[in-house]
């Protein structure tokens, strides 16, 4: 594949060409006003609606980045591919007895499916599918917290990220539905460890803070075979790298994968925090911010933004 895009005679990805059109980009998702801020924890509720950010990080370690692209916001759902990482390192093809990887068709949250199935949720990019996988993780790791921090810190190069603790209290405060999910499957046999452990865990990992930038670099790997460009290091084998590539399309934009799939192309996961991050393989990664979300979930302009963007240079996988 290839992805080099001719404007007025020079590379659109020249850093002045590629920053010029991030920045009409941005201008223009400005204009759409059809999201909310996620409200069902105060913490998140409270965040400005008008922050945005657009970052693509290149292959070659080039950044280029326009509006508050380096300010930390709280990640969500996005941290759902930190712990699917090391839970698959850990579990290798057992993993996938107790999770699936199907698209569920359902919001985020839903509950109705797992009872259906019997406590294996559809895929993990779902709740169930990741409060599943924090089990993996708290069962497994002596520190599960510390294994998924250091593990973030080294893949976006950057020592200082860390976890709201008021949005890491504020989940479990209001984590009735999570807490639902994480029983019912207790219920089937498939969680091992102790259910608030494991809640605890994936409340801590939906409150890490990164920014675009943060995030953009810390994907990289996934763009490029499992191998981090700036340290050169194998993080993931390439296998596995493509599924998880594979679930992204799938599943990562939850029940609205299919239509972010027939209109951007790309292995996407969003955050109810309003980010997005886009894989684009053999060349970079794509990471936005924009608080207000549609009903799907998803950030409305950051879907806006990656959709642009990924039409003007051509950077569909299909
Ligand atoms: N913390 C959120 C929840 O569990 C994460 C969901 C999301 O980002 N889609 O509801």
């Amino acid at each position: 594949m290839t992805h080099d895009v001719i404007s007025g005679g020079q590379s659109i990805h020249a850093p002045d060409n590629l920053k010029k059109l991030l920045q009409s980009i941005l201008q223009q998702a400005l204009t759409v006003n059809d999201g909310k801020v996620a409200d069902y924890i105060p913490a998140l509720a409270e965040v400005k609606s008008d922050y945005c950010a657009l970052t693509v990080a290149t292959l070659d370690g080039k950044v280029t980045s326009v509006g508050d692209a380096s300010t930390p916001f709280s990640i969500q759902s996005i941290s759902k591919i930190f712990g699917l990482m090391l839970a698959m390192e850990r579990m290798g093809d057992s993993l996938w007895e107790r999770v699936q990887m199907e698209p569920s068709g359902q919001p985020f949250n839903s509950i109705v499916q797992l009872e259906w199935e019997r406590g294996i949720p559809r895929n993990p990019m779902i709740n169930a599918g990741a409060i599943l996988v924090s089990d993996v993780l708290v069962s497994h790791y002596s520190a599960s917290k510390s294994a998924v921090l250091s593990m973030v810190r080294g893949l976006c190069n950057r020592d200082t990220v860390g976890v709201d603790s008021r949005v890491h209290e504020s989940e479990k405060d209001h984590g009735a539905r999570n807490a639902a999910l994480a029983y019912l499957m207790k219920s089937f046999g498939n969680i091992e460890s102790d259910v608030e452990e494991v809640l605890d865990h994936y409340f801590w990992q939906c409150a890490l803070t990164m920014s675009t930038e943060d995030l953009a670099r810390s994907f990289a790997f996934l763009a490029n075979r499992g191998k981090c460009p700036r340290s050169g290091k194998q993080i993931t084998s390439h296998r596995d790298a493509q599924r998880i590539n594979a679930l992204l399309s799938t599943s990562g934009m939850y029940d609205q994968s299919g239509q972010f799939a027939f209109t951007v192309g790309l292995p996407a996961k969003s955050g109810v925090g309003g980010g997005i991050v886009a894989i684009v393989p053999d060349y970079g990664v794509i990471a936005a911010w924009s608080p207000p979300l549609n009903s799907f979930g998803n950030s409305a302009r950051g879907m806006a933004m990656i959709r642009n963007l990924a039409n003007q240079l051509g950077l569909s996988v299909y």
